[in-house]
């Protein structure tokens, strides 16, 4: 039976299991303080912590998909119980003691370095404060849950549209206008960013960005301001100057610090393709309006798409034909399997929605996990693409299982190259998860490295969705069966080149804010004010009135200070592509290897530890630098 079979039930039914969990995980914490400190007091820590941390993932997938409003509730009840326990548990000196004097000396790596971080988890939480701190703490931390989910709750539920003309609809794909007959354009993507991209009217444009940009207002300016109040609070209480140097501390960055030098480093890197990127774009709006002195927000992508055709030979609607959607979906299927000698198969599993399938990863018959697609967007459905865990697994216990949670154009359809990217990039994530599934610890299990490497994996998975060699196995043209040309490929690589100044720059906006908004006391901090001058300092664009982005800005509840992260862990992954690069992405050997020494161990050794073991040297800035100034 999967974890998503409760999904299927009832409200009841799912809060039954979850409490049933966090009993099963009492019971082992009650085992462990009354044995003598020894390897299985971990084992105890380990099965509690592991099934807190699946009740509560199940719980946040849960609220995020669910098409019933009272099963979503009862998710957001489940992940609150399970957090309350989890921070309940993470401040007991009762359980720390003796887990502190488990001797692991003689155990290997993993299971060292597993303890090490169970023990400094503890102790960043704050297990060795007077008593009066560790309730206030354990407050703040309940408190935090709630704020989280309202923040998410206020964006998910916020779609907004604009009307727009006839005439308004020049310039997008004739199946898009078809399907917009009406005039509705909503905020949710396959409404929001082929608009964005090839409508022609600036001014229709411009409603739409603002609408989007209005998402969450006003409710969420002040759930903000809570969110980062009550992380400052918390922060302060453990003994940390911000919330910015509580959360980078455990991270491969190590300290605020170091986050703040890697913005302006990536920044700087940036900084001249950027300015470039920009003069193009405004000699191209000058020759629709001749006095036209700036590039505004709303304009840029579609003056990207409007130079990628006429001075890169590119149209991005002319590859889409080649991009059907369960042709794509087969070849990620058909492109991993081979890398990785695995297969997929379809199974027989409850889902919570008729759009859902559910899968089985399978390697020389024995299955290593299993998987769920929910692919479409829907009312109260999660606005974005993310892989949500249901259940980690452990070697000899539980197989891991996954969900990818997108919003793609419901099939049959024809897919923006940009959509391919986002499936590869969240498979990426996927087949982390479910290889790193069979560690000895759950603790331990996929994703559950240094948080800054997590993108490593699912960024250079998306090389893949640039190789033609690999493209032309999948992406055949839906009138001619012709697969995709290598010259046509080559002039996508190339006009994609145009315009990643900017995009970095972008990124690095997002960056700073999620920083900044996080290393100081907020108390009396004005977000909208703070990010438009960022926006400023980091991309050519001017703030806009009536404008809160931090409003919908999701990652502020899951990333908190942390967005660099992205960046980070882009580095990374440029640097472990060229070994791909170089050797054949296709070639199963490098592949395996790959597996092998950075997605199998998960989080046993630290992510700098995999990465080196996979290229044989240290990571370093230098394949980023040639990506940068490249094309
Ligand atoms: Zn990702």
């Amino acid at each position: 039976m999967t974890a998503a079979a409760l999904f299927a039930g009832t409200p009841e039914g799912f809060e039954r299991a979850s409490r049933a969990d966090l009993d099963r995980a009492r019971a082992a914490v009650a085992r462990l303080q009354a044995m003598p400190a020894s390897l299985a007091s971990l084992a105890a820590w380990d099965e509690a912590t592991g099934a807190i941390a699946d009740a509560s993932a199940r719980a946040s997938l849960l609220r995020s998909v669910h098409p019933d409003a009272a099963m979503r509730e009862a998710g957001e009840r489940c992940e609150q119980e399970s957090e309350a326990l989890s921070s309940e548990l993470g401040l007991d000196p009762s359980i720390y003691r003796p887990l502190s004097q488990v001797d692991a000396a003689g155990e290997d790596e993993a299971t060292r370095w597993y303890l090490f971080r169970v023990l400094r988890d503890f102790r960043r939480a704050g297990v060795d404060k007077d008593d009066a701190t560790r309730a206030r703490v354990r407050a703040l931390q309940e408190e935090l849950v709630k704020i989280g989910q309202e923040f998410q709750r206020n964006i998910r539920d916020d779609v907004r549209s604009v009307q727009v003309t006839q005439e308004e609809l020049e310039g997008l794909p004739a199946d898009y206008r078809a399907a917009h007959a009406a005039g509705v354009i909503t905020t949710d993507y396959p409404d929001f960013v082929p608009f964005m991209t090839y409508a022609r009217s600036s001014a229709a444009r411009q409603r739409l960005w603002k609408v989007n940009r209005q998402r969450a207002h006003p409710r969420n300016l002040e759930v903000l301001d809570r969110m980062l109040g009550r992380r400052f609070e918390l922060a302060q209480l453990l003994g940390y100057s911000s919330w910015a140097a509580y959360i980078t501390e455990d991270k491969m960055i190590g300290s605020e610090k170091a986050a703040a030098e890697f913005i302006e480093k990536i920044s700087d890197a940036a900084g001249p393709r950027a300015g470039r990127d920009y003069e193009i774009l405004l000699a191209r709006k000058q020759q629709d309006e001749p006095g036209a002195v700036r590039v505004e927000s709303w304009d840029a992508e579609a003056l990207k798409e409007r130079v990628r055709a006429e001075q890169f030979g590119f149209d991005a609607q002319s590859v889409r034909p080649y991009f059907d959607f369960a042709r794509v979906q087969q070849g990620i299927f058909d492109t991993t399997a081979r890398m990785f000698g695995v297969q997929y198969r379809r199974c027989e599993a409850p889902v919570w929605h008729p759009d859902v399938s559910a899968w089985e990863v399978v390697e020389e018959g024995r299955v290593l996990g299993r998987f769920f697609l929910d692919l479409y967007p829907r009312e109260g459905k999660y606005k974005h693409a993310a892989q949500f865990t249901l259940a980690s697994g452990k070697a000899g216990g539980a197989l891991p299982e996954a969900a990818l949670v997108c919003n793609f154009p419901r099939a049959p359809a024809l897919l923006e190259h940009s959509e391919v990217v986002t499936y590869f990039h969240e498979f990426g994530h996927l087949l982390h998860h479910l290889f790193g599934g069979h560690t000895r610890w759950a603790g331990l299990s996929g994703v559950r490295t240094e948080w800054d490497f997590v993108e490593a994996p699912s960024q250079m998975l998306e090389e893949w969705c640039w190789d033609a060699g690999v493209l032309q196995r999948f992406a055949l043209h839906q009138e001619t069966g012709q697969p995709i040309p290598a010259e046509l490929v080559a002039r996508m690589r190339a006009a994609e080149e145009f315009g990643k100044g900017l995009k970095v720059r972008q990124q690095m906006f997002y960056a700073a804010t999620s920083l900044r908004f996080h290393d100081r006391d907020p108390a009396g901090l004005d977000t909208t004010a703070l990010a438009g001058e960022l926006q400023e300092k980091y991309t050519p664009f001017r703030k806009v009135a009536e404008a809160y982005f931090q409003e919908s800005f999701g990652h502020l509840e899951g990333y908190s200070a942390i967005y660099y992260t992205y960046m980070w862990s882009l580095v990374i992954a440029k640097d472990l592509f060229e070994v791909f690069r170089e050797g054949g992405v296709m070639n199963p050997e490098i592949a395996r290897r790959y597996r092998k020494s950075v997605l199998e161990p998960g989080g046993g050794r630290p992510a700098g530890e995999l990465v080196k073991a996979f290229l044989g040297r240290e990571t370093k800035f230098e394949a980023f630098k040639g990506w940068m100034e490249a094309g």
